[in-house]
């Protein structure tokens, strides 16, 4: 009560002329504190940075940031649909994403030559891709493992060439493909570099969670708030706000 009376007081001796100058001077300096706690929110550095620039540069350093698993982890559902650098995480902030849109899945970075690296259903499901889709597909989960009330799906992009020319997903399902039956570990495709836009990327493949709308049909995958945290699916610390050690390992 104290604190809200005292402060009260000196708002109100602020209001007085006279002490304009003092006020101007509170407001720049209130002001300049706010601009930096939310700069430096804004541009907090992203946990796989420094490693991602590692395995990128440096080829001979990639043996030791490799995520290889053959299974799932212990506990966990989802097997990791692809060998690589584990590199760009879930709720990423950093460009070309933003706090009010963070990354919406996980990008894991494959070491070889574009459209060789491949893919793997993480998951039983019904895949869909659909007719305008040269690098994605989509997999109907009818029952989350981790929630069997809700339907969830997984998606997986960038399995094309940088110019969308060549697509790198399996013959078995060309585009137009709908509801065909997989099981965990079929072969998908091949990690490639296609955007749908001019922007340049290193190869990887990217994958999220995604949750279904009241009509059964997939939300808009690149929007954060209709993705899901993949750790839990994953049984990897995948979440950027979160502790991460690298390379990810079953947890
Ligand atoms: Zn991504």
């Amino acid at each position: 009560m104290l604190v809200v009376r005292t402060a009260w007081r000196i708002f109100r001796w602020l209001l007085r002329r006279g002490n304009r100058r003092w006020s101007l001077l509170i407001i720049i300096l209130l002001g300049m504190g706010l601009f930096a706690t939310v700069g430096r929110w804004w541009l907090r550095d992203s946990p796989t940075q420094a490693d991602l620039g590692r395995w990128l540069r440096d080829p001979s350093s990639r043996d030791s940031l490799e995520t290889h698993l053959t299974a799932p982890c212990p506990n966990a559902p989802f097997l990791l649909p692809s060998q690589g650098f584990v590199g760009f995480l879930y709720n990423d902030h950093t460009p070309p994403y933003t706090p009010v849109n963070p990354h919406p899945g996980v990008d894991i970075f494959g070491n070889g030559e574009v459209g060789t690296v491949p893919v793997y259903a993480a998951y039983d499901g019904y895949l869909t891709r659909l007719p305008s889709w040269k690098s994605a597909v989509i997999i109907r989960i009818p029952h989350d493992p981790l929630d069997e009330s809700r339907q969830i799906w997984t998606y997986y992009t960038h399995m094309a060439s940088l110019d969308g020319a060549a697509s790198f997903i399996s013959a078995e399902f060309p585009a137009g493909t709908s509801e065909k039956f997989v099981k965990q570990g079929t072969l998908l495709g091949y990690q490639g570099l296609y955007t749908g836009n001019a922007s340049r990327i290193a190869m990887h493949v990217h994958v999220s969670v995604v949750l279904s709308d009241a009509d059964g049909s997939f939300r808009n995958e690149s929007i954060f708030e209709n993705t899901l945290d993949p750790s839990p699916y994953f049984g990897l610390t995948l979440n950027a706000a979160n502790a991460v050690t690298l390379p990810v390992r079953c947890r």
